[in-house]
């Protein structure tokens, strides 16, 4: 396949955790020199796509909206208190990104929410606090963005954000804002996609925000290499399950941006049922690749295996941590 075509072609937005996708075949890993090689590629295509992606504006209720195109799913509040960005995207995508915060009006952007720390959520966080955005987070993704982070799946070094990029304010298990009217809860899940991953709840709204754990109709990327697990996946899943009624309008960190439970419950099961399809064979003492064999996902690809993470690849995924 063509990977330029098969990136350019995706509007869907992209992340960084889709590079492993792309540096594998479906026999196994690349050696470390050529994933090395294979990984940096990928991210310039990545940037390159982003430089030109049209960003899509989703308006959902109580002046939240959401911007689709510029890696992860970016939610926005306006109001007199200033904009506030749940997200930043990728930093190339700043034109588009610019004009699609100046369609909901003309606040300035006050506040920038990171969910995790991964590339496609924070790579913008540079331009917003040029542009006056206060930055918070989970004290880990201060952190993974003040260090060269590594990434042993795609042998790829990232490294840090510039000072302004780096988040401000930072907490540990909870924080509540208020701000334009609406209650603003912050929650740390613990260990999931990542360590530093959080969910943004509009309160008065009833709008979700759950960032990476859950990535809507399509597999999920698992970054075990910062604290992610499968386990930690569906832990976060059932909690996300737990704040939200038939009512919440849940945004997913990919995937189709405006989600509700039903979507939600379905990635859970999704998760839960592949988890012990590989746990099984794992006990019963098959190696990686026989799993993959295996074909454990297989219930599931017509609906989930559509997109970078493809069945093989989640199947490793979850191997990993099980
Ligand atoms: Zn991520």
């Amino acid at each position: 396949m063509d990977r330029s075509n098969r990136y350019g072609m995706s509007r869907r937005g992209f992340c960084l955790c889709c590079i492993g996708a792309g540096a594998l075949g479906t026999n196994g890993w690349l050696t470390p020199r050529e994933a090395f090689a294979e990984a940096r590629g990928i991210v310039s295509l990545i940037k390159d796509s982003a430089a030109t992606s049209q960003i899509v504006t989703h308006r959902l209720r109580n002046n939240v909206s959401v911007l689709e195109g510029s890696g992860g799913n970016v939610a926005v509040l306006t109001g007199p208190d200033g904009m506030v960005l749940i997200d930043a995207g990728i930093g190339v995508s700043q034109p588009q990104m610019a004009k699609a915060l100046a369609g909901l009006g003309a606040d300035p952007v006050t506040h920038l929410i990171n969910t995790h720390w991964h590339f496609d959520h924070t790579d913008g966080n540079t331009w917003l606090h040029e542009a006056g955005a206060k930055i918070i987070a989970h004290k880990n993704t201060r952190k993974y963005l003040t260090e060269v982070q590594r990434v042993e799946e795609w042998d790829y070094n990232f490294l840090p954000l510039p000072p302004g990029g780096i988040p401000s304010d930072v907490f540990a298990t909870e924080r509540n804002l208020k701000l334009n009217g609406l209650s603003i809860d912050l929650k740390h899940y613990g260990p999931a996609h990542t360590d530093s991953d959080i969910s943004v709840a509009f309160g008065e709204a009833d709008i979700l925000h759950v960032a990476d754990t859950f990535w809507n109709g399509v597999y999920p990327f698992i970054d075990y290499s910062t604290g992610g697990s499968i386990d930690g996946m569906i832990t976060a899943s059932d909690a996300n399950l737990a704040m939200a009624t038939d009512k919440t309008i849940i945004i997913p960190g990919h995937g189709k941006p405006v989600s509700n439970k039903a979507e939600l419950k379905e990635f859970r099961d999704m998760l839960v049922a592949i988890r012990e399809n590989v746990a099984a064979l794992k006990k019963q003492g098959h190696s990686k690749a026989e799993a993959v064999a295996a074909k454990p996902t297989a219930a599931f690809d017509p609906k989930f295996g559509n997109f970078v993470i493809d069945p093989g690849f989640f199947t490793r995924l979850v191997y990993e941590g099980v």
